[in-house]
Formats: C-alpha cells, structure tokens, sequence
C-alpha cells in the first residue's frame, strides 16, 4: 500500500504534544464541517470526513497514538503493529452525541421522531375575469387526510398500542457503520424499520390500515379577496395534511387561476380595452359608450380625435387586495374603423368629402403625370405562402 497518508496530527490540524482534548475539540470541528449527512453527494468531503475519522480514532486511543507515534503509519497498514484499526462505538459515541445534539439544536433538523407541522396541500380554483375584481367565495372539494377515528391516529388496533421500535429505540433514527478502506464508517439515517416514527404497530388498526390516517372528500370555502391576479394563492390555515407527532397541520394553498376576459385585459391593477369609433365620429367629436368593470359609461370624444388616442378613465381599474379603495385606473384606447362596406351612395359622399377636404384621390394621378414615379400595386400575397407551406 503507498504511504501517501498526510499525517494524522496534520490532518487534524494539531500539534505533536497536543492534549486529547485539544484533539477531540479539532475533530469535532472537521467532523461538523464534513459530515456526509451536512454534505449530501459532496465526495470530497465525505473523503475529508473519513480521513479527519480515522485520525481520531488513531490519535484518540492512547495505544494506538503511542504505536502511530513509534512507526508512523506503518503501524496500521496490515503488516505489523495492530494489523489495520477498526472502529468502535465508544471511540465515537460521545463524539457524535455531541455533534448531532448541535445539530438538532440548531433546529436544522428536527429529531425525525418530534411534532412536525403537516405537509401543505396545493390546489387551484378557477375564477372569471370580474370574480377577480369584485372577489368571490368558492367552495373547492378535494380529498384531505385526517387522523383516523378509530384508532384516534396511532395506526393501532383499539385495544392495543405501538411498540418503541427496537431497531432504533424509539429515536426514529439509526447510525449505521458501513465498511471502508479508511475502517468504520458512520452514518445517521432514518429508521428503515419504523420510517422514523420511532414505533411498530404489531396489531394494525383496520380502518386505515395502520397509516393512523384516513383520506375523505371536504368542501372548503374559499375566500378570494378583490383584486387578486391570476397565479397567486390563497392560503388557508390548518386545512393541509395532519401534522406528525401532535405537530400542527400543514395549510392549503389555493393557486387562483383567472380566465381571461374577451374584452379586459389586466397588467397589475390597471384595465386596458379597445374601442371602436367611426371616422365621423372622430372627426365631429359624438358620445361612445365604454364597458368599464363597473358597468357602462358614456365618454365624450371629442372632435378631431386621432386613432389610437388612449384616454383614461381614473380609479375604474382592479381594486388592490390591501385596500380595496385604493384602485388601477382603466385605459381605453380609440381606435377609428374603416369602412369595408359603402353602398354607391356612400361612396359618392366620401369621394366629394375627399375633394372638399385635399383630395387625396386625386394626388397620385397628379404625381404620375409629372413623371419619374415607379408604380406598384398592392397585391395579395396570402396566395405565395401556400408554397411556402410544403
Ligand atoms: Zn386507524
Ligand atoms: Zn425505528
């Protein structure tokens, strides 16, 4: 075997005479930073870990630190001294209490066996257009769990009750020593026997099958505040999954989906839309009647409007959900329709108007005959892309 080792003081980052505590405090240390369960995936660190556990187990053991001291790693490496080093709980016992104690403390993560909130539930509603402006109740049905009637949630038979696990005793969790190159290693996982709940139920409980839940369809209302958006959720306290271990239940969220409106459309609070005027009416000014949220409203326009005029009408947009008087404005834009359909009488007017007003019929048969202007003709091009297709 190569004997590219660093050297287990300098991995540890101590000194040759350093005191056992000294030795475990820089341990503890590594082992924090490079635990596998910190650094999920992560091999170098996992590297980092056993190699840092391997010094302690060396360095820790008085024996073992006087022979690695004599002969260097020669000592472990199977053709003398202690013939390779193994691991045992009580080298790390006190270590890794210490180590998770942090961690569970810190509230990174809960012992897998104590009160957890319950799961969220995610749903959606679908409302129209103007149920989002004026807000509306709904009333979802869906499927939610709750703790079963029978056995009152602990998945046991009535009459009987669960049994700490014994694979883990009750903690819900295990450290399970796996075989490596380096000797022992540790990892903390959940209970594969109980699934973390720290029991076994000998005597299933026949409502639910053991689960200590059962699924039942429940009408929930809805409160959908004015001027809510499409994509945003409602958020119903306590209406999601039982929580664990006498934990709260999780809550349910409502994603809000807004159906478009054919004539409305929404950006944050405020309204835009789209009226057609005639081109009398925009050159004589005349009164349009506008759909607004609130109903109809009858706008003056005023003569001589270009297309394309936006006006707006103020505080007739989406209320805002924190103060529902607090409201968008509602942008119409004018736009002037053409005419496609003129009976000849119609058309007699508007060529007299053109005459009247520039005649602007007139203007390119004058700009021909003085010569030097290419002509085109407008053409229908919808035929080409039928080639284009294939
Ligand atoms: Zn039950
Ligand atoms: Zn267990």
């Amino acid at each position: 075997m190569a004997e590219q080792k660093r050297d287990y003081y300098e991995v540890l980052g101590v000194a040759k005479d350093a005191s056992d505590e000294d030795i475990k405090k820089a341990y503890r240390k590594l082992a924090k930073k490079y635990h596998p369960d910190m650094n999920p995936g992560d091999k170098n660190a996992e590297a980092k870990f056993k190699e840092a556990s391997e010094a302690y187990a060396i360095l820790s053991d008085a024996d073992k630190r006087r022979q690695y001291d004599q002969f260097g790693h020669a000592a472990f490496d199977g053709t003398g001294g202690f013939g390779g080093f193994d691991f045992n709980a009580s080298d790390f016992g006190d270590i890794f209490g210490d180590l998770f104690g942090d961690f569970f403390g810190g509230g990174r993560r809960g012992p897998a066996n104590g009160p957890m909130k319950g799961t969220n539930v995610r749903t959606s509603v679908r409302i129209t257009f103007l149920e989002a402006v004026t807000g509306v109740e709904k009333e979802i049905t869906l499927s939610l769990k709750d703790p079963c009637p029978t056995c009152s949630g602990t998945g046991a038979k009535p009459g009987t009750t669960p049994q700490m696990c014994p694979k883990c005793g009750g903690k819900g969790q295990v450290v399970f020593t796996q075989q490596s190159f380096f000797g022992t290693v540790r990892n903390v996982q959940t209970c594969p026997d109980c699934g973390g709940s720290g029991k076994i139920i000998k005597d299933k409980c026949t409502q639910c099958g053991g689960s200590g839940y059962i699924s039942s369809k429940k009408t929930i209302k809805v409160s959908i505040p004015a001027g809510i958006d499409n994509g945003q959720s409602v958020r119903i306290r306590d209406k999601g999954e039982p929580g664990v271990n006498g934990g709260p239940r999780g809550d349910l969220l409502v994603e809000v989906i807004v159906e478009p409106h054919p004539v409305f459309l929404r950006q944050d609070y405020d309204i835009f839309s789209t009226v057609h005027i005639s081109y009398a009416m925009a050159a004589l000014g005349g009164s349009v009647v506008i759909d607004t949220v609130d109903g109809k409203v009858i706008y003056d326009v005023k003569p001589g409007t270009q297309s394309a005029t936006r006006i707006r009408l103020g505080n007739k947009g989406v209320p805002t959900i924190r103060n529902n008087a607090i409201r968008g404005d509602h942008y119409v834009t004018l736009v002037i329709e053409t005419p496609t359909k003129l009976s000849k009488e119609a058309k007699e007017l508007l060529r007299q108007f053109d005459a009247l007003t520039g005649d602007s019929l007139g203007e390119a048969a004058r700009v021909s005959e003085e010569g030097g202007v290419a002509k085109e003709h407008a053409k229908d091009n919808s035929k080409k892309k039928k080639f284009w297709k294939n």
